[in-house]
C-alpha cells in the first residue's frame, strides 16, 4: 500500500516537474522570439544608397516599385538590383539632363559672360570672343566629346545673341 502511494506520489512529482520543464522551455522560446523581433522590424526593409552622381544619401523601403529610385538632390535616376540577401545595387544610372533652354534675357547675358548692364558694344565683343573660343578649327583636335560640347556651346551663344538682338539690346 505504502509502495503504491509512494509510486503515485513519485509519478505526480515527475509529471509536475516535466510540466514545469516544458513550461520553462516554452517561456524561453517566447523570450528568444521576442528578442529577435525588434531586429526584424527595424531596418530590415530600409536601405540607404549613396547617389553615384552627387553622393547624396538616398533612403527607401523595400520592395521598391519597378526597382527604380531617383535622387532628390540631382534628379539622377537609377535602376536597382536586389540580390537574395536583399542587398541593393545600382545597376544603371541615368544622369539628369541639363536644361539648355534659354528662358530669360538674364540667361543670354550669363551665356555670354556679361552682366545685365552690358552695353551693345560689350555684347558684340563678348559674342565674337565666345564664338571664337568654341570655333570648330580650335576644338577639332581635342576629340569628339569636346567637339560636341563646343557645338552645343556655339548653339547657345548664337541663340543668346539672337535673343538679345530681338529684344533690342544691341
Ligand atoms: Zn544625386
Amino acid at each position: 500500500m505504502m509502495t503504491t502511494i509512494g509510486l503515485l506520489a513519485s509519478i505526480t512529482v515527475n509529471v509536475f516537474l516535466l510540466g514545469f520543464i516544458v513550461f520553462q522551455l516554452r517561456k524561453n522560446r517566447l523570450i528568444t522570439q521576442r528578442q529577435k523581433q525588434p531586429a526584424l522590424r527595424t531596418p530590415a526593409n530600409l536601405r540607404t544608397i549613396s547617389c553615384p552622381s552627387c553622393s547624396q544619401q538616398i533612403k527607401f523601403t523595400l520592395p521598391i516599385e519597378g526597382n527604380k529610385a531617383r535622387c532628390r538632390k540631382c534628379h539622377a535616376q537609377f535602376k536597382l538590383d536586389i540580390d537574395e540577401h536583399r542587398n541593393v545595387y545600382v545597376t544603371e544610372i541615368k544622369l539628369p539632363e541639363e536644361d539648355h533652354t534659354i528662358k530669360s534675357l538674364a540667361d543670354c547675358y550669363s551665356i555670354l559672360g556679361l552682366s545685365a548692364d552690358a552695353i551693345p558694344m560689350d555684347i558684340k565683343t563678348a559674342y565674337k570672343k565666345k564664338i571664337s573660343e568654341y570655333h570648330p578649327d580650335r576644338v577639332e583636335v581635342l576629340g569628339i566629346k569636346i567637339k560636341q560640347i563646343a557645338e552645343e556651346q556655339t548653339r547657345q551663344i548664337n541663340a543668346a545673341y539672337a535673343m538679345l538682338q530681338e529684344h533690342g539690346m544691341l
